[in-house]
């Protein structure tokens, strides 16, 4: 019957259509994956992400977010920036990183919600500093300069965590070993990019930036991005913060460990 045929062929059509729409939108899901093509514009960010993860909605959320995160980060390190920052929500686990190559920062969906703007000090210390080749201040800055909701500093969220007596400042109970001092994990270059290291290098740079001032530290902190001798290192410590890094972290102990 012609009805029937025509709802063959609109059958056929249909699922033609259907296929030709799903090949286009399964090209379209590829290639998001390859090149973020989903992108959100604020004064300061660039955000690619894919909308199978995030909705534009929430993309506009997270990046409110991060607008106020950068003003607070940008006044704490008294600098201004004059490009964007290119953010990525990536697919994938965990957290995020800054490329150090493009100050680039990509993000993993698990980070995204609970974001304190880590990754956003390392992509305006790339805009405005040298690159420190101590992971120790790199770390130790973004820890320092994170925000967060409850407005704890680095040095209170560290000492609460870790710090009631000195002797949890060098023995970690869950792996029965030795920390490394803060003098080894810098001078000898062995970060070793534990949460712990993360922590207690964050809550040193702020005690640093506490004793001297911002201007004075980023100084000192531009003068780490070339190759030092221990004995270099140890003049430049000197010079900037008036005593040795050894005197410095003694005090810094005993200033806090009983917080
Ligand atoms: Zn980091």
């Amino acid at each position: 019957m012609p009805g029937d045929k025509n709802m063959l062929l609109k059958l056929l059509l249909g699922t033609g259509c259907t296929l030709i729409v799903f090949m286009i939108y399964s090209c379209k899901i590829t290639s998001s994956y390859a090149s973020y093509e989903n992108v959100y514009q604020s004064d300061n960010f660039i955000v690619y992400y894919d909308d199978e993860i995030f909705s534009e909605k929430e993309v506009i959320r997270f990046t409110v977010k991060k607008e106020r995160m950068l003003t607070i980060i940008t006044s704490t390190l008294e600098e201004n920036i004059s490009e964007k920052i290119v953010t990525n929500l990536i697919n994938g686990c965990c957290g995020g990183y800054t490329r150090s190559s493009t100050g680039e920062i990509y993000e993993y969906p698990d980070y995204v919600p609970y974001d304190k703007g880590h990754e956003i000090v390392h992509a305006v210390v790339h805009k405005t500093l040298d690159r420190s080749l101590f992971g120790f201040f790199r770390e130790g800055m973004a820890e320092a300069l994170e925000v967060h909701p409850d407005q704890s500093n680095a040095i209170e969220r560290f000492f609460k965590s870790y710090a009631s007596t000195i002797d949890n400042l060098y023995f970690d109970k869950q792996k029965s070993s030795e920390y490394q001092s803060i003098y080894d994990e810098i001078v000898k270059y062995e970060f070793d990019y534990s949460y712990f290291s993360y922590m207690r290098a964050g809550a040193f740079v702020q005690y640093l930036i506490n004793e001297v001032g911002t201007d004075t530290f980023k100084t000192f902190y531009n003068q780490t991005a070339t190759y030092r001798s221990q004995d270099e290192f140890n003049t430049i410590f000197s010079d900037a913060f008036g005593k040795s890094l050894e005197t410095m972290e003694n005090e810094f102990i005993r200033k806090y460990s009983l917080y």
